[in-house]
């Protein structure tokens, strides 16, 4: 589902990613794990192009999505993202902040957005909340509003940037159980965290970077149980 080849950034002088290859499969869970500065949010941003690589290749469904005459609106329908921060529209509702982007990216009518939008609601607990405001609600609330909203526009994948990272530790629960079951029901993932117990029950693979490139990877209870490298012990041994 999504293939990295070769792919390198850099921000001026600043050589970010060295030579990043990762191939996805559909209904895959992967889980990126590293330390501060790795470049693990610069990999995700250039898979859905919120950055432009210097060099390399992306595909998502088989589309080359860094090819230079690709339609990026398109290719980034095609993919949710989630951050740390939940960037919800302050000023309108839970159901507008699914339904807008919806009706304006999409052309989806008033109807069948708001359908879609109860739906995802719905999925991620928040029936409820559907008429409140992104301020009447908890961090991890606002969190699962996000990913309703990631949802809401019919993404091939989804990927989450330390999506419970800005969390109370009391709220991380729920955003988590949400992505299980996101997981469960067989949607393509690539999630960075330091939620290691979510990465060890839910990834079907963890990568580690460092320096910008992948050091090692395999499964959770090799990579995070058993790692092989010294530089991915030593980044277990501080975050754990
Ligand atoms: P963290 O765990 O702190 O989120 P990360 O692994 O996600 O770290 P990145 O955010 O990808 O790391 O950043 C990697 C490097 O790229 C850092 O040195 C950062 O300063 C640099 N960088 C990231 N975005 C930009 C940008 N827009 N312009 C210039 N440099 C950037
Ligand atoms: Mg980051």
């Amino acid at each position: 589902e999504i293939e990295i080849r070769g792919l390198h950034k850099a921000f001026g002088d600043n050589q970010v990613l060295r030579g990043i290859d990762l191939d996805i499969a559909r209904g895959e869970v992967v889980c990126v794990i590293g330390p501060s500065g790795s470049g693990k949010s610069t990999l995700l941003r250039c898979v859905n192009l919120l950055e432009e690589p210097t060099a390399g290749q992306v595909f998502v469904g088989g589309t080359e999505v860094t090819d230079l005459d690709v339609d990026i609106d398109a290719v980034r329908r095609r993919i949710g993202m989630v951050f740390q921060q939940f960037n919800l529209f302050p000023h309108v509702s839970v159901t507008e902040n699914l339904t807008l982007p919806q009706r304006r990216v999409l052309g989806r009518g008033k109807e069948q957005a708001a359908e879609v939008a109860r739906r995802n609601l719905e999925r991620v607990g928040l029936s409820d909340k559907a008429g409140a405001y992104p301020s009447q609600l908890s961090g991890g609330q606002q969190q699962r509003v996000a990913i309703a909203r990631a949802l809401s526009m019919g993404p091939e994948v989804m990927l989450f940037d330390e999506p419970t990272s800005a969390l109370d530790p009391e709220l991380v629960g729920d955003v988590l159980s949400v992505m299980r079951q996101l997981a469960a029901e067989g949607m393509t993932m690539m999630v960075v965290t330091h939620e290691m117990s979510f990465a060890r029950e839910v990834a079907d693979r963890v990568v580690f970077m460092d320096g910008g490139v992948i050091v090692e990877e395999g499964p959770a209870e090799q990579v995070v149980g058993d790692p092989q490298q010294p530089r991915t012990r030593d980044f277990l041994m501080r975050i754990l």
